[in-house]
């Protein structure tokens, strides 16, 4: 209701100025209609501008800083590879709603790094195991995460959900994708319910939204490629970047394919070219037709011969040949 009542308005809460234009906007509109209801949505969605303004305290990193650590951050001494192609095919959201509204990514005010997104969630709203595996551990900690649940699961990744208000399943237990496996909650270090998500590969926390197209509610692709490189960077597929990604991936596609064929076209070209050269000489061919850019060295070297033996064959006194002149090669 209150997103409808922004977007209603054109207005993606991305590209909001600022809480106070935004409701300049709203009141001028609603001057006009000045319904009771109305109103009420503005008070409404004030609340949700102002509380989009609101900037998340990260999270102390779990993997490397939480209590225990040792025991959360089993890839410590593991060796990661460069990179890693990783089967997102079958996913689920991992809460109802698509809004986020803290990303990934540096902190400067606090001096550390958002290692997962914030998505809207209210006090009790499920929390759903974002692939099928097993949960490694649920757990408290006051000072960051609050409750918070890490699944490990078959393609790889691990998953981590926090500030949970609620567990619904037990360290080791199997869970499917879309499984209901917490409940979210405003637990820990948080300044309002919301659900912290994060999407880890042994350790290294991906930017969940290089893996999902949260607005959309899907993965951006099938396969998610880990690599070191660039992990951290979100893949942005808003509509005209979706057309222009599909557009620039064809045009890739094309020319790799190009290059490919080419490439093929070049080795069989090779091929049949040692093909019937091989052959030639097997042949021991008789006579050949001098060709436009042929000359005595080549015809000579292409047949086994030196220039002087082809000379005296064909009883030529210069090094001229003529195109279209037929020359013994016997
Ligand atoms: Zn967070």
């Amino acid at each position: 209701m209150m997103a409808m009542t922004l977007f209603a308005l054109g207005i993606s809460a991305q590209n909001m100025q600022s809480a106070s234009s935004f409701s300049k906007k709203h009141s001028d509109l609603l001057a006009k209609q000045s319904r009771v209801k109305d109103q009420i949505q503005v008070k409404e969605a004030q609340k949700y501008a102002a509380d989009l303004y609101e900037e998340c305290e990260p999270e102390p990193d779990i993997y490397t800083e939480g209590w225990e650590s040792n025991l959360v951050n089993c890839y410590k001494d593991a060796n990661v590879p460069n990179t890693k192609v990783l089967d997102v095919r079958h996913y689920v959201m991992p809460i109802k709603g698509n809004y986020v509204t803290s990303h990934y990514g540096y902190r400067p005010q606090f001096g550390r790094t958002h290692k997962g997104i914030d998505l809207r969630a209210a006090v009790g709203d499920t929390v759903y195991s974002a692939f099928s595996g097993r949960v490694r551990l649920t757990r408290f900690e006051r000072g960051g995460y609050g409750f918070y649940v890490i699944v490990r699961h078959e393609n790889g990744l691990e998953t981590v959900y926090g500030h949970l208000s609620r567990f619904l399943v037990k360290p080791d237990q199997y869970v499917k994708a879309g499984q209901p496996i917490a409940l979210s909650g405003n637990t820990g270090r948080s300044t309002g319910p919301h659900l912290h998500f994060e999407t880890r590969f042994m350790g290294y926390a991906i930017n969940p939204e290089a893996i999902f197209d949260f607005a959309n509610r899907c993965t951006h692709t099938d396969s998610y490629t880990f690599s070191k490189a660039n992990y951290t960077k979100a893949r942005d597929y808003a509509p005209s970047k979706r057309y222009n990604q599909a557009k620039k991936s064809a045009a890739e596609e094309k020319e790799t394919a190009n290059k490919k064929n080419n490439n093929k076209k070049e080795q069989s070209t090779v091929a049949s070219t040692k093909k019937s050269t091989k052959e030639s000489r097997k042949d021991s061919r008789s006579t050949y037709q001098v060709r436009a850019g042929d000359n005595l060295t080549k015809i000579a070297q292409n047949n086994g011969m030196t220039v002087a033996q082809l000379k005296k064959l064909n009883g030529l006194t210069s090094d001229n040949v003529v195109e279209g002149k037929v020359l013994r090669l016997k």
